[in-house]
């Protein structure tokens, strides 16, 4: 059933196509830039459902693009930026955040009259952003448990760069590894975010050291873990990170909580659902 490619099942995404927009600003690494400004030309492409207002023909159910233009301007005209890098990457998450029904923008800026002391038609930088699916296991076994994890979960919402989405019971499981140590509560989330697998890493680790965690003893006692288990349907792999979580199929405390929230999902190695995992398991031990 699953014929189309990852190319083809985009091209069929609807799109908004907005070519050509001109903004006065003030961006450049050299101060002149800053001082004088230039005009800079955006092309952005919206991905979006449209078949709402495509039958209902009403404005309020999809994206105005009258309003995304003037949101552009704004951000365009408010900052001052040293590179077209960093305001494209900026500009496309706070489009993102700001449209909900917008699920991915691919945005070009170009600088048209950028100093190189050559004749040139224009420069630019394009970039392509969209939200990610990704479930994160948490753990806790020091301190007021379920406040901790809480507070996490609070810290996380607030965050530009996430929308938090389901939230497992808490379950409660015995420690694993050697280390002796109290009992665990752990639990699965999902959430969208428009963080690469890296920079969410260490947004993670951000808030597991907001909740005190010191001491790095592996399977030791911690005031909060948080794993990533699925990061969309990606294998990746680096220094840091591996995704999905490398020992997930092996705890319980991960599985049942994810079959709680995500039952339909496939690990895409092993192709099994969570409680298909769960199954594979000899024993289990966690307890809701
Ligand atoms: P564990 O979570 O297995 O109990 P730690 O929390 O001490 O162990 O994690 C140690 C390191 O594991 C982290 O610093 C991180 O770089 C790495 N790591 C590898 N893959 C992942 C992942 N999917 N999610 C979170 N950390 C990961
Ligand atoms: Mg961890």
């Amino acid at each position: 059933m699953d014929y189309l490619t990852d190319e083809r099942r985009l091209a069929m995404k609807d799109r908004i196509i907005i070519t050509g927009l001109e903004i006065f600003a003030r961006h450049g690494v050299y101060e002149e830039e800053k001082e004088k400004g230039q005009p800079f030309v955006i092309n952005a492409t919206l991905e979006t459902d449209t078949s709402k207002a495509g039958w209902s023909d009403e404005i309020d159910e999809t994206v105005d693009y009258g309003v995304v233009c003037t949101f552009i301007s704004d951000y365009m005209t408010k900052n001052n930026m040293n590179t077209l890098e960093a305001l494209t990457n900026q500009l496309a998450r706070k489009l993102l955040k700001n449209f909900p029904t917008v699920s991915a923008v691919n945005l070009e800026i170009q600088k048209p009259e950028a100093p190189i002391p050559l004749p040139f038609k224009t420069v630019s930088v394009q970039i392509y952003r969209t939200w990610h699916k990704v479930y994160v296991a948490f753990g806790s076994n020091m301190g007021d448990r379920e406040d901790t994890i809480e507070e996490a979960i609070e810290n996380l919402s607030a965050d530009e760069c996430i929308r938090m989405g389901r939230k497992s019971s808490y379950y409660s499981s015995k420690p694993y590894g050697d280390v002796e140590q109290d009992d665990f509560t752990n639990g699965v989330f999902e959430m969208d975010t428009l963080y690469g697998e890296e920079e969410l890493l260490i947004r993670l680790k951000s808030e597991e050291r907001k909740a005190g965690r010191v001491k790095t003893v592996h399977w030791g006692p911690r005031p909060l873990d948080l794993d990533i288990i699925y990061y969309d349907d990606e294998v990746y792999e680096s220094e840091n990170l591996t995704i999905p979580h490398i020992d997930m199929s092996n705890r319980d405390f991960v599985l049942a909580p994810l079959d709680e929230i995500a039952p339909f999902i496939v690990h895409p190695q092993l192709g099994l659902t969570a409680g298909e995992m769960l199954d594979n398991l000899e024993n289990t031990y966690v307890e809701s």
